[in-house]
């Protein structure tokens, strides 16, 4: 477990446009001309600079806590047309890595 001070602070899950674009053309690159949103035919999804990082809860005493260290990193594509939404684990792409490496540190 890491200090206060040395935990990942806000602005260390958000990464730079240069990042977001090589990230964009991995993921093109593995879902290809499929990746149409499946609710509306849209191919025109946007990939926030932002990871969201979900954590697991649980319920005790009808009340809610959270596992903040075992939260997973994702990246969200957000369809521009009907705003179907899509979250994919960070850790699977290259482009990433760096920002996962500066979290573990
Ligand atoms: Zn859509």
């Amino acid at each position: 477990m890491k200090d206060d001070d040395e935990k990942l602070k806000f602005e260390d899950s958000e990464f730079s446009e240069e990042t977001r674009e090589a990230l964009v053309e991995e993921i093109d690159s593995r879902l290809g001309e499929s990746a149409a949103c499946e609710l509306c035919g849209s191919s025109d999804w946007n990939v926030d600079t932002r990871l969201l990082i979900f954590t697991p809860g649980y319920l005790s005493n009808g009340k809610f806590g959270r596992y903040p260290e075992k939260g997973s990193p994702h990246v969200s594509l957000i369809c521009q047309n009907c705003g179907n939404a899509k979250f994919l684990q960070a850790i699977y792409y290259e482009s990433l890595k760096p920002l996962m490496e500066k979290a573990d540190g």
